[in-house]
């Protein structure tokens, strides 16, 4: 078989995989390949999977049964690789039941793209998982494009085991990249020009650089004395490693998005115990307390997962009352899934589906109620934007994200450019946008504050 020429990457998931599959498409360019606009037209495709909840695999075995016919009737795509987390939880298996699919390489094997595409092009089907050691990683690599918010990885991996999830599966365990190696990379973004960095982590506040023992203060100090970004914005962390040292830290750093995203999972003691979360209620509603008493006018946003095996409606009823007491800027609910080789899978007590999606229907309605009323709140405020791009529902409407992570949309102006910091007025506000008139637009895209 003649060695692919263009490439589609089709990525699902979070932020982790969305980096990963840049990283992809820099392995595909520097053997000289160029991206394809479909994966109708490209010769190899690569499915970039997230296998967090159920249905993945599903998915999965749908597009590459699409894939497959396309073959069949257009010999588009020679080859489709499966990477990511499906790929390290069902590669093997899904390799033996798919003609079409090609090679399998899990998230900790990315870097071996070159020699599967070799070796595929030799008639071999390679399947390369697991994590010994350590992870190919090659930042210098990451295929960026032009976009002014970039991701930058602090550690790959998780070592929490919260009995729901796969990742420590599917992601292996932590590796903290060292502080110097990640300070140059937010060097170079910052040196082309990019405004908003994102620290990524499953838990990235627990952050030790593995050769100074620096922690995730020390890491955010050194990013943000980084000249030239805007905003530095980190995710996802984790309620049980919040020191007074970092909450102390952040406050003394005006470059920090001021945003935070810090799943508290369950209002319900019981259920957080079942969940090994490592913190009760009170402790997390205290974080709370502490953050927004240090950083006041900070947007905090959660994950919550409802219908978790025993879960009773009182359980959840405390999952509510947590959400009204708090109010958060932003909620992420997902109905609980049972993942593979976690402990909750084997859970009692399952919550039926109908109960579940009923919960999750009362708790949407709630936060709905919530960021309306915040959201409204807003109205008459001065916010500074970066300048994402047209917003979905026409040309002239175009959106951008303050620094505490809100959407808001506004009229275009002759000129607009993506990447582009502007000062709008917020003139309207729905439950998940604001609506701002422009007053200023930043000069030629560079930061007009620190
Ligand atoms: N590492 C982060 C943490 O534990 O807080 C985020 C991990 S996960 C990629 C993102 C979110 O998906 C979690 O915070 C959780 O709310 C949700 N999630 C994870 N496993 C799930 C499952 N089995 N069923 C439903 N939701 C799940």
């Amino acid at each position: 078989m003649s060695a692919p020429q263009s490439y589609f990457v089709e990525t699902w998931g979070c932020q982790m995989n969305e980096l990963d599959s840049r990283y992809l498409e820099g392995i595909l360019r520097a053997r000289g390949l160029r991206p394809a606009a479909a994966a109708e037209q490209a010769e190899l495709v690569l499915l970039n999977t997230c296998a967090v909840r159920d249905k993945a695999v599903h998915k999965v075995l749908s597009r590459l049964g699409e894939l497959d016919r396309l073959r069949r009737t257009t010999g588009k795509p020679s080859v489709v690789g499966l990477c990511g987390c499906v790929a390290e939880q069902e590669g093997a298996r899904l390799l033996a039941r798919s003609r079409v699919l090609g090679f399998v390489l899990g998230p900790g094997r990315i870097g071996q793209l070159g020699s599967a595409l070799d070796a595929a092009a030799a008639g071999e089907r390679v399947t390369s998982l697991g994590f010994t050691g350590g992870r190919d990683w090659d930042s210098d690599l990451i295929a960026r494009g032009a976009g002014a918010r970039q991701s930058v990885t602090a550690i790959h991996g998780c070592n929490q085991h919260c009995t729901f999830c796969v990742v420590p599966y599917t992601r292996g365990h932590e590796i903290n990249r060292s502080l110097d190696d990640i300070i140059n990379e937010v060097n170079d973004l910052a040196k082309s020009g990019v405004l908003e960095i994102t620290l990524l982590g499953q838990t990235v506040n627990a952050y030790r650089c593995p050769r100074t023992g620096a922690d995730f203060a020390n890491l955010l100090e050194a990013v943000c004395a980084v000249e030239g970004p805007w905003r530095i914005q980190f995710l996802t962390s984790h309620p049980g490693y919040f020191t007074d040292t970092l909450i102390r830290t952040m406050a003394g750093l005006p470059r920090l998005g001021r945003y935070l995203h810090v799943p508290f999972q369950a209002g319900s003691d019981a259920v957080l115990r079942r969940m090994h979360r490592g913190y009760t209620r009170r402790e997390y509603v205290d974080l709370v307390n502490r953050v927004r008493a240090a950083l006041p006018g900070i947007t905090l946003s959660t994950d919550v997962i409802v219908g978790f095996p025993g879960e009773s409606e009182a359980d959840f009823e405390e999952t509510l009352s947590l959400v009204s007491e708090l109010r958060f800027g932003q909620l992420y609910g997902f109905v609980y899934s049972p993942r593979p080789r976690t402990p909750a899978a084997r859970y009692a007590d399952r919550v039926a589906d109908e109960v579940a999606r009923e919960r999750i229907g009362r708790l949407f309605a709630l936060q709905t109620e919530i960021q309306l009323a915040l959201n409204q709140g807003l109205i008459g405020r001065r916010v500074e934007v970066l300048v994402d791009g047209p917003a979905k529902r026409g040309k002239l409407v175009w959106s951008g994200r303050s620094d505490d992570n809100r959407v808001v949309n506004f009229p275009a102006w002759d000129g607009i450019r993506e990447g582009e910091l502007a000062t709008l007025e917020i003139a309207g506000a729905s439950a998940h946008a604001l609506f701002g008139e422009p007053l200023a637009a930043g000069s030629a895209g560079r930061p007009t504050q620190a």
